[in-house]
């Protein structure tokens, strides 16, 4: 009897590759892949996530990544289940076996599956839910939507007060997204007390002249790794940065926008609620940014 194998996924962009997936130390066709109904990230969304970028077959900031994770851990009182080099081992293999080029690894460690629901943390003994898969999005660098530019709409930002641990609770952001779409835009900024906070799933600027303005980090938003490096990079082409507190309406009347995340890089914000920014196109210095962004993180990919 021939017995049926478990073919590797083709390069052939289609959406229905079965996929190979991590899961507490094995590596599982997606479909085969499981977890406890007993797991804490299922019930209590107690869990922290990661997203690294592939562009050319390789981790983009993969060490960012790792330190912000260790960190988001840390701030849960979670132990570190697993070391950075067998956590870039297991990234690699996926990519490889996935035959990633361009697209992101997802990763989620959650608080683990005890016995029993409780709100109480299970005891230390417990192991943590590790899950990793790849997300395959051929043309990632190259997309379209930075040539179009975002249009952007403001809400209210009501989530909880520790947005700087990355964790899986992800309901407000999608319902975010969700009310852009229905308003026939592209994405939602967050407001909390007159103040932009963050996209739903990026970091939020505007430029002004020779500045790039964006909010401070703190506990209000998640210390985006793309952020970073984008300031970085800021900074060395001579532009000006300032880390301030700013409103809608500032972004409004500014030259430029833009959003970064480690899925999306720079992405060019082009309406604010309705109010188109210069002439309404994805201004020079965004271009510029995003340029050298993909070229700094290219040589830097690992
Ligand atoms: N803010 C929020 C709320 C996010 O979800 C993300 C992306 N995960 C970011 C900012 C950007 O972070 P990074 O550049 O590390 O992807």
């Amino acid at each position: 009897m021939t017995k049926l194998a478990f073919t590797r996924p083709q390069l052939d962009y289609g959406d229905n590759i079965m996929r190979t997936v991590y899961v507490n130390g094995e590596y599982l066709p997606e479909n085969e892949a499981t977890i406890s109904i007993f797991d804490r990230g299922f019930l209590m969304a107690d869990g922290v996530y990661e997203v690294t970028s592939v562009l050319d077959g390789k981790l983009i900031d993969f060490e960012g990544h790792f330190v912000r994770l260790q960190r988001s851990l840390n701030e849960l009182d979670m132990a570190e289940p697993i070391s950075r080099d067998a956590l870039l081992e297991v990234h690699r293999k996926l990519v490889a076996d996935n035959s990633i080029v361009e697209g992101l690894v997802y990763l989620q460690i959650t608080r683990g599956a005890p016995a029993d629901r409780d709100f109480v943390f299970p005891s230390e003994d417990t192991p943590a839910t590790i899950v990793l898969f790849t997300q395959n999005k051929p043309g990632l660098a190259d997309s379209p939507a930075a040539k179009k530019g975002m249009k952007i709409i403001s809400i209210e930002d009501v989530r909880w007060g520790r947005r700087d641990i990355k964790t899986v609770q992800l309901l407000y952001p999608s319902m975010g997204k969700m009310m852009a779409k229905k308003a026939g835009a592209d994405d939602a900024w967050m407001v909390q007390d007159g103040h932009v906070t963050e996209g739903t799933s990026n970091n939020a600027y505007f430029i002004k002249g020779n500045a790039i303005v964006t909010r401070p980090t703190s506990n209000d938003i998640l210390n985006g790794i793309t952020r970073a490096a984008v300031l970085r990079f800021a900074a060395e082409a001579q532009m000006k940065v300032e880390e301030r507190l700013f409103t809608i309406e500032e972004a409004q009347a500014a030259d430029e926008a833009f959003i970064t995340s480690a899925s999306t890089f720079v992405m060019p914000v082009v309406e604010i609620d309705g109010v188109a920014l210069g002439d309404g196109t994805p201004g020079p210095l965004a271009a510029r940014l995003r340029e050298i962004y993909l070229e700094e993180s290219r040589k830097a990919a690992i």
